[in-house]
C-alpha cells in the first residue's frame, strides 16, 4: 500500500496485496486452524516470537486483511476486529481500565453504550462519570479522580446527532495522561478520522456504514500508536504479564502495544473475535464506503431541508443544516452529516407514530446505515432501557423519529414521507 493514497483508493486497495497467482480478492479463510510442519513453529507462535496464524479466535487471514484496511482508513497503526460494536466499546475500556478504576464519558452516547457503562461494567468494578458533550476542558478534568484511566466520546451521537467537541476532550485527556477513545460509527472513516483530532483509539460498530447493507454485525478498535503508557498509570502495559511468560507489551510491541494486548489477553480469553465470513462482508462494504457515504449525505441533507419546510413537521435535526446548533462543529470535524437525521411531527409522539406506520418505502427497523431507508422511534425502541434523565442526557425527546436515509432516489424518499405526513 502507498501511504499517500487517498481514502477512496485505500478503501479498495489496502489490507490485502496478493502475490503472483494468488486470488485477486481476499478469500474467506473459513478455517479455525492452521497447519505447521513441527511443534516448535507452533510454540513460537504461542510465545508471540513468530508472526502467523494458528487459531481463528486470535487471528485469521481474512479478518487480518479487514483489520489492516481499517487501520489504513483511520490512520492508525493497528486494529482489532470484534464480534460486534458493543464488544469494541467494552474491550476499548477494559483494555486500559482495570476493576477499581474510572472512566469519564460524554453523556451524549448510543443507548447500548449507556447501559454497558452504567450497568454492566459498573458490576465489573469500573465506574463511569458523565459530562455534557459540550463540556469544557476544565469541566472534564473536574470529573476526574486519581483512578481515571480513559475518556470515551461519540463523534456524532446516535441518535441526538450532537457533534462532540474533540478539542476539549483531547486536551483534557492529554492533561490527565489517559487515552481518548472515540466511537466513530456514524461518520465512518470517510467523514471523520478522530485520530487526527487527538483521539488515541477509534471504536466502530462495523454493523453500520462499514458493512452498509445490514448483513453482518461487527466491531473494530483502531489504535493510533505513540501513546505514552510509561506515565505510571498503566502497569498492565509496562510490567510483565504473567499470562505470557512475563511479556512486557510496551517493550515487545512498542508500535501497537494496546492492540496486541487486547488480542492476546481479551479476545483470546473471552473469545469475541470477528468471524472470517463477517470480515469478508465488512471488507466488501468498505470498498464502496466513500461513494455510499457521499450519496447518504446528499440524500439526508435533501430530506432534512424538505422536512424543515413541511407544515406538519415541528423540528428537524441534521448537523449540516445551516441553522443547526451543530453546524459549526460539523464543518470543522466532518466531511458530511452522514445519512441519519431526526425530526418531530406536530402533534408529538402520537402523530409521529401515524407517520411511521404510514411509510411505505421507509421501513420501521432497529438499524441505521443501511442502503435501504429506515425509521425508528428511539424512546420506545433502542433507548427504552434508559431512565428519563439518561434520555435527556442522550438528547432523546419523546417525539424524536430517527431516519436512516438510504440510497434510493431522493424523489421517491421525499414522496414517501410526504404521503405519510399527509395522513396526520
Ligand atoms: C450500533 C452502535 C453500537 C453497537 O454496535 P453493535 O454492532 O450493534 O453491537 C455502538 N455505537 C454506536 C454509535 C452504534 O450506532
Amino acid at each position: 500500500m502507498d501511504k499517500n493514497w487517498k481514502i477512496e483508493t485505500k478503501a479498495i486497495q489496502a489490507g490485502y496485496e496478493p502475490k503472483d497467482g494468488e486470488p485477486r480478492v481476499m478469500p474467506i479463510v473459513q478455517s479455525t486452524t492452521f497447519k505447521y510442519d513441527n511443534a516448535q513453529c507452533v510454540a513460537d507462535l504461542f510465545d508471540l516470537k513468530r508472526e502467523g496464524f494458528f487459531y481463528t479466535r486470535l487471528a485469521n487471514p481474512t479478518v487480518d486483511a479487514f483489520e489492516k484496511k481499517m487501520a489504513a482508513l483511520e490512520g492508525g497503526v493497528a486494529a482489532v476486529a470484534l464480534s460486534a460494536g458493543q464488544t469494541a466499546s467494552l474491550l476499548s475500556i477494559l483494555n486500559v481500565c482495570p476493576a477499581g478504576y474510572h472512566v469519564i464519558a460524554s453523556g451524549a452516547l448510543y443507548g447500548g453504550t449507556v447501559t454497558l457503562f452504567s450497568e454492566r461494567i459498573k458490576k465489573m468494578g469500573v465506574t463511569v462519570d458523565y459530562v455534557p458533550a459540550n463540556a469544557t476542558k476544565e469541566e472534564i478534568i473536574a470529573a476526574s479522580n486519581d483512578k481515571t484511566r480513559a475518556i470515551f466520546i461519540e463523534v456524532l451521537t446516535n441518535p441526538s446527532l450532537t457533534v462532540t467537541d474533540f478539542e476539549q476532550f483531547s486536551a483534557a485527556a492529554k492533561e490527565l495522561g489517559v487515552p481518548l477513545i472515540a466511537d466513530n460509527t456514524f461518520p465512518s472513516p470517510y467523514l471523520c478520522n478522530p485520530l487526527e483530532h487527538g483521539a488515541d483509539f477509534v471504536v466502530h460498530s462495523a454493523t453500520k456504514y462499514i458493512d452498509g447493507h445490514a448483513v453482518t454485525l461487527g466491531g473494530v478498535v483502531v489504535e493510533k500508536g505513540g501513546f505514552n503508557w510509561n506515565n505510571g498509570k498503566f502497569p498492565e502495559f509496562t510490567e510483565p504479564d504473567p499470562s505470557y511468560h512475563g511479556l512486557v507489551y510496551t517493550e515487545a510491541f512498542p508500535a501497537s502495544p494496546a492492540s496486541v494486548k487486547m488480542r492476546v489477553q481479551w479476545v483470546r480469553d473471552i473469545g469475541t473475535p470477528m468471524m472470517p465470513f463477517n470480515a469478508f462482508l465488512c471488507n466488501m462494504g468498505l470498498e464502496t464506503l466513500p461513494v455510499r457515504m457521499e450519496r447518504h449525505c446528499e440524500n439526508a441533507l435533501k430530506l432534512a431541508e424538505h422536512l424543515q419546510k413541511h407544515e406538519k413537521v415541528s423540528w428537524v435535526n441534521y448537523p449540516f443544516l445551516k441553522d443547526s446548533p451543530e453546524y459549526e462543529r460539523a464543518q470543522k470535524y466532518l466531511r458530511g452529516g452522514s445519512g441519519v437525521l431526526c425530526f418531530g411531527v406536530k402533534g408529538g409522539k402520537a402523530a409521529g407514530e401515524i407517520v411511521m406506520n404510514s411509510l411505505k418505502l421507509a421501513a420501521i427497523v432497529v438499524h441505521v446505515a443501511d442502503v435501504r431507508t429506515g425509521v425508528l422511534h428511539p424512546a420506545s425502541m433502542t433507548h427504552r432501557q434508559l431512565t428519563e434523565e439518561e434520555l435527556v442526557a442522550a438528547g432523546v425527546s419523546p417525539d424524536l423519529i430517527r431516519v436512516s436515509v438510504g440510497l434510493e432516489n431522493i424523489d421517491d424518499i421525499i414522496a414517501d414521507f410526504d404521503q405519510a405526513l399527509a395522513k396526520v
